[in-house]
């Protein structure tokens, strides 16, 4: 007998390609998404039609054991967030209902309701914070989250933990690095580079302006993270684990790449403030950095150490960083021929 997921925030990223590869899993998929929620992203993927679709709202408690008990799941997938660390220091008060009391919410009623589901909660790299010193960084920790999301995140972390041990729920906590696809929303700085870089290239936009070039990310392909979330289902008993690709890079190396990849020759000058970069071909300046693009705190460096991924659930990234720029720097130059940039 096929059986159920239901992932909540389907119209996200990481819900389309979770949601594509249960399909081929041959699950029967449900999503979750709010009232006005957009679902573009299974458009994209032609996979609109296969996913059912419910309303509801982590923010209210009321329904959630209810959809539940209608529903009955075999897998949950929480995936819904308000996802940008950038938009949690403007919004604190939403960001910790969304990402620490959502997640608390659908425990409870998962506990009530169906106790023998097996849940998955994304967790972030984002709770390492000030404990992170460049080297990668695994499972044990430390966290010192430093943004509202950071902090919320950990508070849904230690209550998925809390609900495994305490309530026996097989609930699992993937801490997640950076991942990324032609999907990520604009606001998040690899997509704002290639979608306005394409721009730039089809004359619809002259500058792209950023904040930290230094900051090194540890970014991957949403669609092979994805594949470690179900991974996590299937062990028994669950556990927590870090996916990521172990390979830091610079906002700046991203720009580069994804700038080579659009046909632009990038030469960098200044430094701090100052710092931008001219197309050697058009002699135009097409980067610059605007400092309201810097967040109040950030850690230098993030980089994470998927090994017990690796050992224990086989998992390893399909994707290299040259290719995942490629890919998301094609898709938005295609957008912009096919006028949907
Ligand atoms: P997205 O921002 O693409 O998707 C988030 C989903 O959550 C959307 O469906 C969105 O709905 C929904 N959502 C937003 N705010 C709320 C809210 N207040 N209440 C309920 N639902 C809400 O995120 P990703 O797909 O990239 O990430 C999936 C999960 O993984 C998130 O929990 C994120 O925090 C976590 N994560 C992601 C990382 C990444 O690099 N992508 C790294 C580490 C963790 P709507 O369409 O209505 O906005
Ligand atoms: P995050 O790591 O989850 O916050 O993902 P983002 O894509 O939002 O940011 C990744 C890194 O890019 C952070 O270190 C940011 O400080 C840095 N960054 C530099 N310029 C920008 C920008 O213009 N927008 C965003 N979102 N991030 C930027």
């Amino acid at each position: 007998m096929s059986r159920t997921a239901l992932i909540t925030g389907i119209t996200g990223q990481d819900a389309a390609y979770l949601a594509r590869l249960l399909l081929r899993k041959g699950y029967r998929v449900i999503g979750t998404r709010r009232r006005r929620s957009d679902p573009w992203r299974l458009g994209e993927l032609g996979i609109a039609a296969e996913i059912e679709l419910v309303e509801l709202d982590l923010a209210e408690s009321c329904g959630i054991a209810s959809a539940l008990e209608r529903l009955k799941p075999d897998e949950v997938y929480n995936l819904a967030a308000q996802s940008s660390v950038a938009l949690s220091f403007e919004r604190p008060l939403d960001t910790a209902d969304a990402d620490a009391i959502g997640p608390l919410r659908l425990l409870e009623a998962v506990r009530q309701a169906l106790p023998d589901a097996r849940i998955f909660q994304a967790s972030s790299c984002d709770m390492f914070g000030a404990a992170a010193t460049g080297a990668p960084l695994d499972e044990t920790g430390p966290f010192r989250p430093q943004s509202p999301y950071g902090v919320a995140k950990l508070f849904a972390h230690w209550t998925t933990v809390a609900y495994r041990e305490r309530h026996r729920l097989a609930a699992a906590s993937g801490i997640l690095f950076n991942h990324e696809s032609p999907l990520r929303g604009p606001e998040f700085v690899t997509r704002k580079i290639t979608r306005t870089l394409a721009r730039i290239r089809h004359g619809s936009e002259k500058v792209l302006e950023l904040g930290n070039l230094d900051a090194a990310r540890d970014w991957g392909f949403a669609g092979d993270y994805v594949e470690a979330m179900w991974l996590m289902l299937q062990q028994a008993p669950v556990e927590d684990f870090v996916v990521a690709t172990g390979e830091a890079h610079t906002v700046r190396e991203f720009v580069e790449a994804a700038a080579n990849r659009l046909g632009f020759a990038l030469e960098w000058s200044g430094t701090g403030l100052d710092e931008r970069a001219i197309d050697r071909r058009s002699g135009k300046a097409i980067v610059r950095v605007n400092p309201a693009f810097f967040r109040p705190v950030e850690a230098a460096t993030l980089v994470g150490n998927a090994a017990k991924a690796r050992t224990m659930l086989g998992w390893r990234p399909a994707t290299a960083f040259a290719e995942l720029v490629g890919m998301m720097a094609e898709v938005d130059e295609r957008r912009m021929c096919g006028g949907t940039g």
